[in-house]
């Protein structure tokens, strides 16, 4: 199987990349929007989690660079020790309060863990959110809610799925996103992932950012950052895909 060095995460910037050297689409987030049922809400002790259970119709996403359906795996934040510092892709030297990784898997593959190693095996979609607006993002309310019920690490709750997702609908069709061929971070770090990374950040509130903060971590301390800083520079191709304003899909 093969693995990579580590790639990611990046600063990208806008002077090197170069734009898709493929007919440009959207990526497109099927089931995101109408998904039913629970979504489990876990701190690991590094992050906060989400997983559904399996069922016969996960979401998934496809399109961009990617030939077929990539099922979700599960959804994790990044955050920093302030607003400025909390997200582990840069773009043009700027970092984001936060960044989201949505994790998914070929459906080449019944699992992540079958996938990881495989050549374009796992995709994740990174979605930063930034501490600017000045109410709370009500979209990103419920899972908010859900942070002090797992304030302990290895504690675990649950809100509707949907509730887990709707936060970064409004984002899911930008007019262009970045993607390159990069690594997992920690801990499979150095196993291939093509990234998608969004340009646009969702606007949250800083009381918002700050409840991620609160959380603890297996020796009861706070998770002030989980962010891994970047990779030294190394000779990798990031594409721009510019596109025409989309609709979203379900
Ligand atoms: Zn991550």
């Amino acid at each position: 199987m093969p693995t990579v060095p580590m790639l990611s995460p990046i600063n990208i910037d806008d002077r090197a990349i170069r734009l898709a050297p493929y007919n440009v689409a959207p990526i497109e987030f099927h089931n995101y929007w109408n998904v039913t049922g629970y979504a489990s809400v876990v701190n690991n002790g590094h992050t906060v989690a989400v997983h559904i259970p399996k069922r016969s119709k996960l979401p998934s996403i496809k399109g961009g660079p990617l030939k077929n359906h990539y099922v979700f795996d599960s959804l994790h934040f990044h955050w920093g020790p302030d607003n400025k510092n909390g997200s582990e892709h840069h773009v043009n030297g700027t970092k984001f309060s936060m960044e989201a990784h949505i994790v998914h898997h070929s459906n080449q593959f019944q699992t992540l863990k079958e996938a990881t190693g495989h050549k374009r095996g796992i995709a994740v979609v990174a979605m930063f959110l930034q501490a600017s607006a000045p109410n709370p993002n009500p979209d990103l309310d419920p899972l908010i809610e859900a942070l002090p019920k797992i304030k302990t690490a290895k504690e675990d709750t649950h809100l509707s799925a949907q509730a887990a997702f709707e936060w970064f609908r409004s984002q899911a069709q930008p007019s262009g996103y970045y993607t390159y061929i990069g690594s997992l971070l920690n801990p499979a770090a150095g196993k291939e992932v093509v990234w998608i990374v969004y340009p646009g950040a969702v606007p949250v509130s800083a009381s918002q950012v700050e409840a991620f903060r609160n959380l603890h971590n297996i020796e009861k301390k706070l998770i002030t950052n989980n962010c891994q800083g970047l990779c030294p520079a190394r000779k990798m191709t990031v594409y721009y895909c510019p596109l025409q304003a989309g609709g979203t899909l379900d």
